[in-house]
């Protein structure tokens, strides 16, 4: 018996604050566009985080680094319009590149204690065949973050921030995850997902993004299969708790 079956899975539904923490500018909207789409109808208030300066993905080699920083985040806007995205932010770290993980976590953990969300989503880092670092670096940092928010000890690099943070972290949701154990309907907001996606012409050519709509496509039918829904998004929705020490 693991932790998780005794834990109830947290309700993302209640969640009134939800930051979103990303390696690069894409990953929230292809992850969990659909189901964020209906947070924010259910009254959410939603931030994302994007951790790399994702310019090791421009389809145009040709812009220099303050051109394709100004490409990606014309795309980001465009697709946070559609979702409902509230703020934007960015720590800039080199997409692909060398970081360490510790100022990552510290980052990240200073991002939670200013916005104080009560839910937060991220990539699986367990995903079985990552190889992606930043995907495993930034999805470890900010479970690692989410476990140790509470502990105020553990510096952000703000002593004022961190004296003053309450908690009320209520779950964390991974998205691009092979064990989920919750499957959304996201039947209604589907359209809405693959316009986001679509913003992001920066980082695809046309025929990448067909690919990419396609399987998305494909998978969200999977996912609703036996279900009385057309489309699913699928997530693994933990309690902190179940972040450490599982018995
Ligand atoms: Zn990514």
């Amino acid at each position: 018996m693991t932790i998780e079956t005794i834990l109830p899975i947290p309700d993302i539904f209640s969640a009134r604050r939800i930051l979103c923490i990303q390696p690069h500018y894409d990953d929230n909207d292809i992850g969990a566009a659909g189901t964020l789409a209906l947070l924010v109808q259910a009254g959410a208030e939603i931030d994302y985080l994007t951790v790399t300066d994702d310019l090791m993905g421009l389809v145009d080699h040709s812009l220099s680094p303050e051109a394709g920083a100004d490409a990606l985040k014309h795309d980001q806007f465009m697709a946070g319009e559609i979702i409902g995205v509230r703020k934007q932010c960015w720590l800039g770290y080199p997409d692909a590149g060398e970081y360490s993980y510790h100022s990552l976590r510290k980052d990240i953990l200073r991002s939670i204690r200013q916005f104080s969300p009560d839910f937060i989503f991220t990539c699986d880092p367990w995903l079985t065949y990552e190889a992606h670092r930043d995907h495993i670096q930034v999805g470890l940092a900010v479970a690692e973050a989410t476990i140790l928010a509470n502990i105020t000890k553990i510096t952000s690099g703000d002593p004022a921030l961190d004296a003053a943070y309450r908690g009320g972290i209520q779950g964390i949701a991974f998205y691009m995850t092979r064990e989920p154990n919750l499957t959304i309907d996201i039947t209604s907001t589907w359209e809405k997902k693959v316009a986001a996606v679509h913003s992001y012409m920066a980082q695809f050519d046309n025929a990448s993004m067909a690919e990419m709509i396609h399987a998305l496509d494909a998978k969200s039918l999977q996912l609703a299969v036996g279900h009385s829904y057309w489309r699913g998004e699928a997530l693994k929705v933990l309690h902190p708790s179940a972040l450490h020490c599982g018995i």
